[in-house]
Order: structure tokens, then sequence, then C-alpha cells
């Protein structure tokens, strides 16, 4: 239950004096729907006004004024201006009113009056003029023209003022709140308490205070970032409260991995070992594991299902392609096998009795491994006891996705695997409700991939040196390039350069792009796999995940297109075997300072966590679209990149709250109940990671 002092923050913007039908509709697509959404509407500049003489009047700035009217202008043309014009001692300006403008300025503003005035001043020649000011009332108001203006986002309808005077509306009904801030941080970090802190963010004094760091912008961030974590802490803890079944490791698994040809790596064995508690422990399984391309992460599944198999129960592994499917199935069915394990392929291509008969065993519970596309989910599969749901390359599904193949097994235990490593900071913005396992070490006997960037003008040498590796019965990839927003232009690109290689390399040049249909993308890629094709060009359609073992090289055109996580992505397609790999990106001269940048990060490091702390780093906060498009959660004033040290501090602070006060029944307790009321985090979480 919300409460109740939060009330008047809740109402919905029409309750706001001079809020009508026709201005709540646009302040809440700047703000939102609520009151509380223009309390945290931030100034996105600062406006100064400085007082001034006539005489003293200056191009381009803002400038008040005090003065007298001297004369009115009514327009003699239609298209003209209504003018008045206006002095004081030192000279004397215009004020001028395109269309529209008439007897009521003249009634209002009799000559002889005094005025103040302010707005941008325009200067032709010695004539100073304002075109529609901002501000036109008697002298003896001239107090109400503030020196300082914050500078609000408007839309057609509103303007920067009308916004603010909202805001001001807003903060007034803005009550104290009780204290959910730990009093010692705060004290240390010098904060103002919330009321003030809203306070002064609608109130900048200088440039300083609209920085994202500033005391009250950094106080209001944290709160929101706590906010955050503790719905996410709270949905964890509600996630975990759901019985599963207690799944114990099992002799069977442990044959498995001994017969595995290569040990574990110690990350390996740590994530199975992390998989293995959640699985014993009754509660529901919520854990990704996150790893390079390569970091062997299927071996690790294996194990946990394994298990599960052994438990008498049954999962399910569900890849976003058909081609990984199919992988998948072909590494890990022959030694579930020999340990008596069945695991059945399910994709949309299988049609006909061979899926009626792979249905059967699934119903029945013959079948204890089911591996497959989005096929899985689909109404007619039913499984006999689905314990444990997972999902590869997780951010290639949606949360409905997700959520299907989990209600296949109403207490199923989940587990995701990402091969898209991401800095720590986003991991508990995006993930804070799952555990997570990294795997931050890859198998033995990898060789490094060396990585060169090299100007589109070196092509030739390219070819050439593709042509001998070739030769000497090397694979590669030559990825075409990003082009914006066409994707039949990129697939025009890929055919010519398909073609040009042809023409230098011989027909042992296949293609793939994403308008291939499944089957043709499947044979090309089949026969890359099979070693029947030299080179394979492509749109970025690689699949994430596809293995050949024996490419070891890979071309990338116009390298500076694509985001630095991509490009490892890509380049972890070579490096898979004990060969020596390459990579070789290619870029349009001259590359600019941030490109050279993120090759650079590139070329020194193949590590994908210190890759992408990097890539956020270069992207910096300012990326919010990329880092939206990333799945961050819309915050209001917090910035994880910018704000990433309190981030950290409040996933601690929530976390310590709940092992503390579960039940947020000490003071300040209750006064984090009211925060988590006032951001109302829960409904946004939920549809965050489903
Ligand atoms: P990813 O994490 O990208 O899904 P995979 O599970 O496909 O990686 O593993 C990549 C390759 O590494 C596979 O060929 C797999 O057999 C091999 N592999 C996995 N674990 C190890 C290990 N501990 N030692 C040696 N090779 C391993
Ligand atoms: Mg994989």
């Amino acid at each position: 239950m919300r409460p109740e002092i939060l009330f008047p923050l809740f109402a919905s913007l029409d309750a706001l004096k001079g809020v009508g039908p026709k201005l709540a509709p646009e302040l809440e697509r700047l703000a939102g729907p609520l009151v509380r959404d223009l309390l945290f509407l931030a100034p996105a500049g600062l406006k100064r006004r400085t007082r001034a003489t006539v005489a003293k009047a200056q191009e381009g700035v803002l400038q008040t004024f005090v003065v007298r009217i001297d004369a009115h202008a009514p327009p003699h043309r239609r298209d003209y201006p209504y003018r008045i014009r206006v002095a004081d001692e030192t000279g004397f300006m215009f004020l001028s009113w395109f269309k529209g403008y008439g007897p009521h300025l003249a009634k209002s503003h009799p000559i002889g009056a005094m005025r103040v005035v302010s707005g941008e001043v325009r200067r032709v020649g010695v004539e100073a003029s304002i075109a529609h000011p901002d501000y036109l009332a008697p002298a003896e108001a001239a107090d109400s023209v503030p020196e300082l203006e914050p500078i609000y986002p408007a839309t057609v309808q509103t303007s920067s003022r009308q916004v603010r005077r909202f805001v001001q509306a807003a903060l007034e009904r803005a009550p104290e709140l009780p204290e959910w801030q730990d009093a010692a941080f705060l004290a240390r970090q010098g904060w103002p308490r919330w009321r003030e802190a809203l306070a002064r963010l609608h109130a900048p004094e200088s440039e300083a205070d609209l920085e994202p760091q500033s005391p009250a912008r950094a106080r209001l961030a944290y709160d929101e970032l706590l906010a955050h974590q503790l719905a996410l802490q709270a949905r964890r803890s509600r996630v975990r409260a759901e019985p599963a079944p207690a799944i114990p490791a099992s002799d069977l698994s442990a044959r498995i991995e001994a017969a595995l040809p290569y040990r574990l790596t110690g990350a390996q064995a740590r994530a199975l070992a992390d998989i293995r508690t959640d699985l014993a422990s009754g509660q529901r399984m919520q854990r990704l594991v996150q790893g390079d391309v390569g970091s062997g992460k299927t071996v690790v599944a294996m194990l946990a299902m394994a298990d599960v198999a052994a438990a008498g129960a049954q999962s399910a592994l569900m890849a976003p392609t058909e081609i990984l499917a199919r992988q998948h199935y072909e590494t890990l069915a022959a030694p579930l096998a020999a340990a008596g394990v069945t695991a059945i392929l399910l994709t949309g291509r299988d049609k006909g009795a061979a899926r009626t008969e792979r249905l059967a065993a699934l119903a029945s519970g013959a079948a204890q491994v089911a591996i497959g596309t989005h096929a899985l989910f689909q109404d007619e599969i039913v499984f006999r006891d689905l314990a444990l749901a997972i999902i590869d390359e997780q951010h290639r599904f949606g949360v409905a996705e997700r959520a299907r193949l989990q209600a296949k097994g109403p207490s199923a235990h989940l587990l995701s695997l990402s091969a898209t490593p991401i800095p720590r900071t986003l991991e508990l913005t995006q993930f804070g409700d799952l555990d997570i396992s990294r795997l931050n070490e890859k198998p033995p006997g990898r060789k490094p991939v060396s990585t060169a960037a090299l100007p589109t003008t070196r092509i030739e040498a390219v070819i050439a040196r593709l042509r001998q590796a070739t030769a000497e019965g090397a694979q590669a990839f030559w990825i075409c390039p990003l082009v914006a927003e066409s994707e039949r232009l990129d697939v025009a690109d890929a055919e010519s350069r398909a073609a040009s290689l042809r023409e230098r390399l011989g027909p042992r040049v296949g293609l793939v792009h994403g308008r291939l249909q499944p089957a043709e993308k499947d044979a090309v890629m089949a026969a890359f796999a099979e070693g029947r094709l030299d080179v394979l060009v492509a749109t970025t359609v690689v699949e994430v995940g596809v293995n050949v073992a024996n490419a070891t090289i890979m071309v990338i055109e116009h390298a500076d297109r694509f985001g630095l996580a991509q490009l490892h992505q890509l380049r972890g397609r070579v490096g898979r075997g004990s060969a020596k790999s390459a990579c070789l990106l290619l870029y349009e001269p001259p590359l600019s300072t941030s490109g050279q940048a993120r090759l650079e990060v590139l070329r020194k490091t193949e590590d994908g966590f210190v890759i992408a702390e990097r890539d956020l780093e270069l992207r910096g906060g300012g990326d919010a679209v990329g880092l939206r498009q990333s799945g961050l959660p819309a915050y209001r004033l917090a910035d994880p990149f910018v704000h990433r040290d309190l981030l950290l501090a409040a996933a601690d602070d929530a976390r310590l709250i709940a092992a503390r006060d579960p039940e947020l029944s000490s003071p300040r307790g209750q006064a984090v109940r009211v925060l988590r009321h006032l951001y109302d985090w829960t409904a946004k979480a939920e549809q965050l990671s489903g």
C-alpha cells in the first residue's frame, strides 16, 4: 500500500492549477503522467539574464532593461511586426511582435508607463530590438524577472517557462519525507535531504549545479539507484522463495565429466559449483552464466542437465537459431548417450513421424534432454517433468519467450547463458535480480588472435594473404560492412564482395546473409563447417556461437562502423582451434580519434569483460540511446556510467538492508518503504527481466 504521505505526488498532472486537457498530455510526454514525474524532470540548462542600460544592449544576449514606453507603431502591412519604442536615459530600442498582436498592447502599455522588459537582444546597425520579450511588466515588478532561470525541455504547446511554472507547483506539493538514506553516509557525502535536493535541482545557481555530480543531483540519483536495487533484490528473493525440485550433484554427471577429452577450467568448475548449489537448494535457481565466446558454457550446461537426468527429471536447452541448436545437439547427444541419457533435437523444421516420436519421448519422459529452438515451447510440446530450462544466448530472446519456455515446467530452475560480457555496473542494473557466474578464463591451449587494423587501401594485400592461407588449408570469414539501416544494401555489398573474391580466389567462396531462407543459410554454413568452402562472406549474420575450429582468419570490412562488443564477438569466431589465428580490421581512412581508440582496445586485449568496460568508458554516459538499446532501465536522474560508484554503493546498501531488516520494520526501514513507493520500480522491474 502506498503511504499516505505520497498521495499528493501520485495525483495526475491535471491536479495542478493551469494544467487542463490540452496541456496534460504534452507534459506527460515530457515527464510522465504524475505530479511526481514533474519533480524529477531535470532542467537541462541555465539562462542568465543581466541587467543593462539600452546603450549597453548586446547582440544575442539575454538582458533586462527598465524603460519608458515611448511610442506605439502598429504594423502598416500585414506581415510587419507590431512595434513599441521604449527608452531609458541612455537611448531607445524597439520591442516587436509578429502576427496578431495589436490593440491590447497599446492598452496595457500606455505611453509614458515605466516597464521592465527582458529578452534576447538583436542589433541591426545602431538599432537594438527584442522580438517577443520574455518579460514585459510594470517596473515595480522588476524583481519578478529572475537573473537565473533553469531551462526545461519544451513542446509545441508548452514553453520552458510554462514547464518551469508547473514544476514549481509540483514542488509546492512535495512534502518533507522521512530520511531513507543512512545518516552517516549522507553526512559523509555532504548531500542535502530529499526535499531540499529537489528544490536545488530546480533552482540551479550555476552551471556546476547542472552537473550530475552536484550534491543535489547525486543524492537524487542515488535514491533512484537504491530504489531500483531494492526492487531487484525483492524480486530475486521472491523468485528464490518459490520451491523447486532439489537436485543433488550426481555420479552420472561426474562420469560424463571424467570422460571429457579435457579438464574443466577453474571458471567452469566454479560456475558448475554455483549451479549445483542452486539446484540442490530446493529453491528456484535464477542464474546467468556470462562468458566470452569459446569460454565453454555448453559443457557446464550439459553437466547440469546430467544431474537433472540422474534425479529422474528433464531439461531443455533453447538456442536462438536452427544452426546453433543443431550444433549443440551434435556435441551433447553422444556424451549424454554414453552415460545413458537420451537427448532429442526439436526445431521448426522437424515434421511428421520423426517429430511425433520426439514429442512422445518428451511426454513420456523417455527423453531426459530436449535441445531446440523456439519450437521447444510451442503449445503441443509437453514435458513429463521439466526441472531445468536453459537459455543459450539469452539476449537473443524476449522476456515473453523465456517465460514461455519456463512455463513448460512451472517450478523449473532457470539457467541463462550469455556470450556478451557486460561491465559490472550494467550487470547490476540489468540483471540485479539474477545470480551471476562469470567464465572469465578461456580453456587452455588457445592461441591469442593477432589483431591488426589496416586501411582499405591495403585490401589487395589482404586478399593476397588470404590466397596463401587458404592454399595452406586455412579457412576465413569475411564480414561485410554494415550499411546503416538498409539490409538490401548490406546484401548488395556482400554479393559484390563475394563475386570479386571468387574472381581472385576461385569458386570455394560462400555467401550468407539475412535474406537467405533458413535452409539455404544452413546449407552454406554447413559447407563451410565441413571445409568445402575456404571463405565465408557474410553480413553480420554469422551466428553467435557457431563453432568452426578450422577457421583462423577473420576479415572485417569497415570495422569502424561496428561497436566494440560486436567486433569482439566477431573476432571470437576464430581462434577456436589450436592453430594461430588472425583478425584483420579494415577501415576507411582517415580513422577518427575515437575509432582509433576503439580499434586499439581490440588490438590490446581479448578479454570480453575488459573490452566491455572500455566500451562503456569510450561511449561514456552520453550514448543514452545505445545504452537504452542494451536494455537499460529508463532512469530519470541516474546514469549508470556517470554514477557508477553510486550504483555499486547502492547495490551494497540494498543488500545490507535486505540482510539486516528484511521486513523493513526499523525506522530506516519504514523510510525505505516510502522510497520504494516513491519510485514504484516494481512494475518496471517485472517488465525488464520477466
Ligand atoms: P561458448 O562459451 O562459446 O558456448 P563452447 O561451449 O561452444 O563455448 O566451447 C567452445 C569449445 O571449447 C568447444 O569446442 C568445447 O569443446 C571446448 N571446451 C570447452 N571447455 C573446455 C576445456 N575446459 N578445455 C578445453 N576445451 C574446452
Ligand atoms: Mg555457446
